[in-house]
């Protein structure tokens, strides 16, 4: 059975027995004998996730960056494709927290604050010292408090560095640090193996704790998850694609679209980066020094959907839990999504996982997450076609820059959706 067959049935079940439990008047026996017990092992669940955010962060980026590309061609190429991961990347966080102040579909849930949940709310750090704090005085002290920010920016200065030394000794880190990338992915993947008991558990405990109001603020949250991605893939993208070329947007996703389809059936950028990259060279007629390095390094750093979903989520459920964010935490949200989304790694429910490190940043207790649970895969569908169609207009837009693509393969594309034989 699919995975997200089974989370799927998780949070149905949790939600029949909910309704026996409230039908039957069991909530005292349930709270004070079962509780506990689910409380448990959705804490495990929890701790596994939290356990393997690290590795996946500093490993990812790090084989992002030094893995595919090479540092020569890191120069304007580079620029330009950063750049423009970032500005994406923006707008599509921006949107994502415009519609979510907008249609608040967290507000009058007023799901009670678990117990024993840390709340820091309030307690966000001043601006000097949130960017002070961005470089490490002790990497192993922000390893073990889980500080994203300052990871990030470690991994970034070591993958950089790996180019200053030998090219033997890189070549032994790249393939050490590979190999470690593969056994933490393994990992990752058993983890998310056990999503549907721990949905099962952590939803359970939400219904036996706070009963049904908590599904109809669901509802609406999906349905603005999707509206913003619908917003970034259709206009967002399509907009950058006409202002810094003259493609044709339209064009651009019928030759893409074998992997954007792909992406949303696997739910996976990284699984869909082979095919992303035969499309770009073959049907849009992007050369192989820019799909290379563009492609390969955007499977692994930018996720417009991704940041959308993240900043959407978060301010959900601080809404949910009856929380004004301030400006600060607002823009705290902001900067740790396109944090989180650069860190999360292209395979199924990455997203989530990263989560984690907002949570952490404005203080939301992290046991709230179990409500998101059930309807992720859906929006993690959405949001990794929204990934790779990011990954592909950003290919489009800077071999044009680099007049390294190929107008008449472009103009020739086959616009059926299925895949040529060439590919
Ligand atoms: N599944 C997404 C991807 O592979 C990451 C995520 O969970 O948001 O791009």
């Amino acid at each position: 059975m699919k995975l997200h067959t089974k989370i799927f049935i998780g949070l149905l079940a949790a939600m029949i027995l909910g309704v026996l439990i409230q039908l039957l008047g069991l909530q005292n026996f349930s709270s004070q004998y079962l509780s506990p017990f689910f409380e448990t092992i959705g804490k495990i669940f929890l701790n596994s996730l939290k356990m393997i955010v690290i590795p996946i962060v500093f490993l990812s980026l790090f084989c992002g960056i030094v893995g595919e590309g090479k540092l020569q061609n890191l120069g304007r190429l580079g620029a330009r494709t950063i750049g423009f991961y970032l500005i994406s990347s923006l707008l599509a966080i921006l949107t994502g927290s415009v519609l979510v102040n907008l249609l608040r579909p967290g507000v009058g849930s007023n799901i009670p604050i678990p117990e024993n949940a840390v709340v820091e709310i309030g307690k966000a750090k001043p601006w000097s010292d949130f960017i002070a704090d961005i470089v490490p005085s002790n990497i192993f002290h922000v390893i073990a408090s889980g500080d994203m920010v300052s990871v990030i920016f470690f991994a970034v200065m070591f993958s950089v560095f790996t180019y200053r030394v030998s090219e033997a000794a890189r070549s032994q880190i790249v393939s050490l640090f590979k190999a470690f990338l593969d056994v933490i992915i393994n990992m990752t993947l058993f983890i998310i193996n056990l999503a549907p008991y721990g949905v099962f558990c952590l939803v359970l405990n939400l219904i036996i704790d706070t009963g049904f109001d908590v599904f109809i603020p669901l509802a609406l949250y999906f349905a603005t998850v999707v509206l913003g991605l619908t917003v970034h893939f259709f206009i967002t993208l399509p907009l950058l694609l006409k202002i810094f070329t003259s493609l044709s947007p339209w064009k651009l996703m019928m030759a893409m679209s074998p992997s954007l389809l792909t992406a949303f059936s696997t739910a996976s950028s990284s699984a869909t980066l082979p095919l992303t990259l035969a499309c770009a060279q073959r049907r849009v007629g992007v050369d192989r020094r820019v799909s290379n390095f563009v492609l390969p390094l955007g499977a692994t750093v930018n996720m417009d959907g991704t940041a959308l979903y993240e900043c959407v989520a978060a301010i959900f459920i601080a809404q949910a839990l009856g929380f004004e964010l301030t400006l600060l935490q607002q823009f705290t949200v902001i900067i740790t999504a396109l944090m989180a989304s650069i860190g999360a790694a292209g395979i199924p429910h990455a997203g989530l996982v990263m989560m984690v490190i907002i949570f952490d940043a404005v203080g939301l207790p992290l046991e709230a997450m179990g409500m998101i649970w059930g309807v992720d895969r859906i929006l993690d569908m959405g949001r990794t076609m929204t990934n790779v169609w990011s990954d592909s207009t950003c290919a489009a837009i800077v071999a044009y820059a680099e007049n390294e693509i190929d107008i008449n393969v472009f103009h020739g594309v086959n616009v059926d959706v299925s895949m040529d034989q060439s590919l």
